[in-house]
């Protein structure tokens, strides 16, 4: 059974609109015990200005203090840990400073749970199809994992991996990517992964809309092959109705897969619960 949630947005991410308190009643009203708000941080989000995405940062003062009073308004009913969602990047022109201002800020602040997310490659988002250019899905797959794969060896700064394949989202409609081409850059990942003591997000936002786990079963399975036990578990949600979207049907999955465990996370500190 899964008790909480460790991937969720709140209005103070720049695509939700949700208020944290409405966030967290669903969270409780759905019977989890441990809730873990991680909203983007993507500093040099390249401009979107048809759908008014311009920045994706928010002010951390200002987030933690709303979030530490609702921690002790809901005590008891619920256990709320205050995490983020980094975007890591891996263009030569913006690695370095951005790798700067997450260190800064992880160490700055008392964070209880850090995603490391890769969702800008090559300064575009690749949710914007005109902006893939002349490039085929291929090419765009392989610059994913290539830039993933600088991030887990070149980051230090987060605890769980976030949504490893969300690239495939966004392959247009009757394009089929052969993953075996990327094996060598997905293997890399996992065992730096395992290497680095760092787990693997198992994201369910896309399974709860009858699409696929990210990462995809094939990859968690291999994964398990590699070694890798270590794994969190986040619906992504961006409103209310999102929040522990499909948890029910997840501990059979991923049992089946041999995990036996999940991590949660307090103050950077790694626990484990039983699926
Ligand atoms: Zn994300
Ligand atoms: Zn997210």
């Amino acid at each position: 059974m899964i008790t909480a949630d460790f991937h969720t947005h709140t209005s103070f991410s720049t695509d939700s609109k949700s208020s944290p308190e409405r966030m967290i009643e669903r969270a409780i009203a759905l019977g989890l015990k441990t809730y873990c708000i991680t909203d983007h941080m993507d500093y040099f989000f390249p401009e979107h200005n048809d759908k008014g995405f311009t920045e994706f940062v928010f002010d951390p003062d200002q987030y933690f203090e709303t979030l530490t009073a609702l921690r002790k308004k809901y005590r008891g009913k619920l256990d709320l840990r205050i995490g983020i969602e980094l975007g890591l990047r891996d263009e030569p022109d913006v690695r370095d400073d951005n790798k700067k201002l997450c260190d800064a800020l992880v160490n700055s602040y008392p964070f209880d749970f850090v995603i490391g997310s890769t969702h800008v490659i090559d300064h575009f988002d690749p949710y914007y199809r005109e902006r893939w250019g002349g490039r085929s899905a291929d090419d765009i797959v392989r610059i994913y994992f290539e830039s993933v794969l600088y991030s887990v060896t070149h980051y230090d700064c987060f605890d769980t991996y976030g949504h490893l394949d969300y690239i495939l989202r966004y392959v247009p409609e009757g394009v089929t990517i052969d993953m075996t081409k990327y094996e060598y850059l997905t293997d890399a990942i996992l065992t730096e992964l395992i290497k680095r003591g760092k787990c693997l997000e198992v994201n369910t936002s896309r399974f709860a809309r009858g699409g696929a786990l990210n990462p995809s079963t094939t990859l968690l399975a291999r994964y398990r092959e590699l070694g890798g036990t270590a794994i969190t578990i986040g619906s992504d949600a961006h409103k209310p109705e999102r929040v522990g979207g499909k948890f029910e049907v997840i501990p059979a999955i991923l049992k089946d897969l041999g995990f036996k465990e999940y991590s949660v996370f307090r103050k950077r500190k790694e626990s484990r619960r039983k699926l």
